[in-house]
């Protein structure tokens, strides 16, 4: 039984139904907000049930799959008390998969890491699989030769691991996201640590130095443990003066061929160097790839330059911790932050202590404002705007030149946007408009 039947659902039923499963293909939706892939089930064998999770479904279940996009819910919880088999996608597929894998988990930073080690990987001549959580389904991998398999885990996926085995797992941070699926914090760090349960001394556990919240997750198993940092020189892979040193394979790399911006890109950069050189990368491969690599979209990219302040576009920032990290890692001394949404009930403390440091005044969006302006307030000026127009403009009036303004709203984006990318690309058109009315 296939619950959820998003992408990664659609991969997982034609998978089974190509093994010989009978595969019931259930979505909670009613069959005409399904995708035409979804629908195609029925015709490919499956049973389509849809517009529910009926709980008499389950009963002659042998194993559910259930995609990381569905929370929990009774039938599900009744199932698996009773001592059925629930896993995720990444565990089906990886029970048909012998190359080596290399997950790439945390709450921030997943996707941009996860490219980088994957071009990494290509560079050294390996042919890489590169998806997970972002991107293609690792069951569309099966079958297909790859040498080696880069995938990006989610909370969600990490939970439902049982025997998938990962020759390298990096977990590059934990902090509060998604507290509404996992209730506590310490349920999602457990959550997010369960692979490194899977693994024994061959095996690389690639986590931040002195983090002691992650440590505890990979001494839940027995992986080498392998550190990095962006600032600490004590950690494995770091930075010492002005290069990017492993200390684990000798390799150096001067900072200035990197081409990411902003101190937690050093950070995912240092923690790409680590899982591609524990899965066999040569130096010089790692050292090409970090020089060519431009960074993702939507990721602290900047936009514009306009009367000596630089308009940047984190919409990915869509929890405290990346906006933090966004914030403090720019290189600009000061800089106006555009954040709110949909608020998570995350705590925004955090966000205080950067504003302090960082910030020149917060220009505040969506549903989350009034609770962001309560702890914020006294930490920098606050501004709220009504739209995403407003909100570039203000931020402009609040700018000085030589600062920065940011647009990581710390929140996702549902209230006002389709997503995170609908949210950047309306920040980029009212930069540019901006931008096209002065002599940049
Ligand atoms: P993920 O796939 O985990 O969401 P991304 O690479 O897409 O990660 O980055 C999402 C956002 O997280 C970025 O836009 C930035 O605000 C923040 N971020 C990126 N790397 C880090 C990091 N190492 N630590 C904290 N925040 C980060």
């Amino acid at each position: 039984m296939v619950v959820g039947l998003g992408r990664s659902g659609v991969s997982a039923a034609r998978l089974l139904l190509g093994r010989g499963a009978e595969v019931i293909a259930n979505d909670a939706a009613p069959r005409e907000r399904l995708s035409a892939e979804a629908r195609a089930l029925e015709g490919e064998g499956a049973r389509l049930v849809t517009g529910g999770h009926d709980e008499g479904l389950f009963a002659g279940a042998e194993l559910v799959v259930v995609s990381p996009g569905v929370p929990p819910f009774p039938a599900l919880d009744a199932f698996e008390r009773g001592g059925g088999e629930v896993i995720g996608e990444l565990e089906l597929a990886s029970r048909w998969l012998s190359a080596p894998i290399a997950l790439i988990g945390g709450t921030n930073g997943k996707s941009t890491t996860t490219e980088l080690t994957g071009a990494m990987l290509g560079r050294a001549g390996k042919k890489t699989f590169v998806g997970g959580n972002l991107g293609t389904p690792l069951v569309e991998a099966i079958g297909a030769g790859f040498d080696a398999l880069v995938v990006e885990i989610s909370s969600y996926q990490a939970e439902r691991v049982s025997t998938l085995h990962a020759r390298v797992h990096a977990l590059l941070n934990i902090t509060d996201d998604h507290l509404d699926r996992h209730g506590t914090f310490e349920a999602y760090a457990d959550a997010k640590g369960k692979p490194f349960t899977l693994m024994t001394a061959d095996d690389v556990a690639v986590i931040p130095y002195g983090d002691a919240i992650v440590a505890r997750q990979a001494a839940r198993g027995g992986a080498r443990v392998v550190t990095f940092s962006g600032t600490d020189a004590r950690a494995d892979v770091t930075v010492e003066g002005d290069d990017l040193v492993d200390r684990t394979s000798g390799a150096r790399v001067p900072l200035a061929s990197l081409r990411l911006r902003g101190a937690h890109n050093v950070a995912n950069a240092c923690a790409s160097v680590a899982v591609a050189a524990a899965m066999g990368a040569a130096p010089g491969a790692i050292a090409e790839a970090l020089a060519s690599f431009e960074g993702l979209p939507h990721r602290t990219v900047l936009v514009a330059e306009i009367a000596g302040v630089r308009f940047y576009d984190d919409s990915k920032g869509t929890n405290v911790g990346a906006s933090v990290a966004a914030l403090s890692g720019l290189g600009e001394p000061k800089a106006v932050l555009i954040a709110g949404g949909r608020d998570k009930q995350g705590d925004y403390a955090p966000l205080v202590d950067a504003l302090r440091a960082r910030g020149r005044a917060v220009v505040l969006i969506g549903e989350a404002a009034e609770r962001i302006e309560a702890a914020v307030q006294g930490a920098v000026p606050v501004a709220r705007a009504t739209s995403m127009g407003d909100a570039v403009l203000r931020a402009q009036g609040l700018a000085q030149p030589g600062d920065a303004v940011l647009l990581s709203p710390a929140c996702s984006s549902f209230d006002m946007f389709r997503d995170y990318k609908d949210r950047g690309d309306a920040f980029v058109r009212e930069v540019r408009a901006l931008a096209g009315g002065h002599d940049a």
